[in-house]
């Protein structure tokens, strides 16, 4: 069975092409840069419009498949940007209308965790899902993947992102406030916001960014704000960890290439006897070849959609998924 499968979620338009051994066959993305400030979905959905054909040629090209060698198209749907998963939506209904083969709904946060769980051969983890657009704590529990703790405002990659465009970095941000983070030697206090097992980023962002008006040095700053965000994340996923007694912790999504983070979540493994896993570097951030994946898994399961109910899904929440392929 040979799945291709289409990413259009937010600043990343790809596709991926797996079979059913969890063979990556192919993983070609072309991301949008924003040329000032954050993301405009209509800018990067035209870009997605653009890139669309030849990204598509190209992972077929790789993958060494025609087209009528697939036997099903698997698109994202949500959660993302309306402009941007329209783009991916309507190819992914193009294709499976001329070729006769079926539709297979994805979710996004489903996906990052389903190309973890494959690339670091994790059984049955406990997933730090932390990206531009998500700050997830999950679990499988029950038939779907369960949240164990959330962002309640704004994402900590989107955080950081938006704190370096403050002091004029390029983006991505993270790996910039990182890499001044490591320069600083003084850590000053800042709102630690977690109620329960949910996080605020926004407090410590307007907090930071008063700081920076009143002259801190920025490198202290990045090292204060760095470690706070990785400190809140850090009790949320070790409460987690107690609680569902998993042996596994896994990191996922773009901000899982951060070698800080990776050394503060290996420590909460540690103290908990799991094993701590981190995703590869190439299918951190949005990629094509997690939704083809996760589309071999519930093409297997027979999970289709009929191209007349495809609406894409901007607030599909991880934990409204059904998994029938862990059950
Ligand atoms: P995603 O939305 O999953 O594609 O992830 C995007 C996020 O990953 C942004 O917040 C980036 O700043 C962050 N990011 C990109 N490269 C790195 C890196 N090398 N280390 C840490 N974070 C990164
Ligand atoms: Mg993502």
């Amino acid at each position: 069975m040979i799945v291709l499968g289409i990413e259009s979620t937010a600043h990343t338009f790809g596709v991926g092409i797996a079979d059913e051994e969890g063979r990556i066959l192919a993983n070609i993305n072309a991301i949008y840069v924003p040329r000032g400030g954050g993301i405009l979905p209509r800018e990067a959905a035209r870009h997605h419009f653009l890139v669309a054909d030849k990204v598509l040629r190209r992972a077929l090209k790789v993958a060494n498949v025609k087209l009528r060698d697939l036997d099903a198209i698997a698109i994202a749907l949500g959660p993302g940007m309306g402009p941007c998963l329209r783009v991916g939506a309507l190819m992914a209904r193009a294709l499976a209308v001329k070729l006769n083969r079926p539709l297979v709904p994805v979710n996004h946060c489903v996906a990052h965790i389903e190309i973890a769980r494959l690339t670091t051969q994790s059984q049955d983890p406990l997933v730090v899902y932390i990206s531009g657009g998500n700050t997830i704590i999950s679990a499988f529990a029950e038939g779907r993947y369960r949240i164990f703790g959330e962002t309640l405002d704004i994402a900590l990659g989107n955080f950081l992102d938006t704190l370096a465009r403050e002091l004029g970095l390029p983006q991505p941000g993270v790996p910039q406030v990182e890499a001044l983070a490591s320069k600083g030697t003084k850590i000053i206090e800042l709102p630690y916001i977690v109620k329960g097992q949910d996080m605020s980023f926004s407090g410590l962002l307007t907090a930071a960014l008063r700081k920076l008006k009143e002259g801190i040095r920025v490198e202290d700053l990045c090292l204060s704000v760095v470690e706070y965000a990785y400190a809140m994340l850090a009790e949320v996923a070790e409460r987690a960890l107690a609680h569902t007694r998993k042996k596994e912790l896994v990191l996922t999504g773009g901000v899982a290439r951060s070698k800080r983070l990776q050394e503060v979540l290996r420590q909460v493994a540690e103290e908990h006897d799991a094993v701590f896993k981190v995703v590869p570097d190439e299918y951190a951030g949005d990629n094509g070849a997690m939704i083809a994946w996760t589309g071999v898994l519930a093409f297997r399961h027979g999970i289709t959609i009929p191209i007349e109910k495809s609406y894409v899904k901007q607030r599909w929440r991880l934990d409204e998924v059904e998994v029938p392929w862990r059950s």
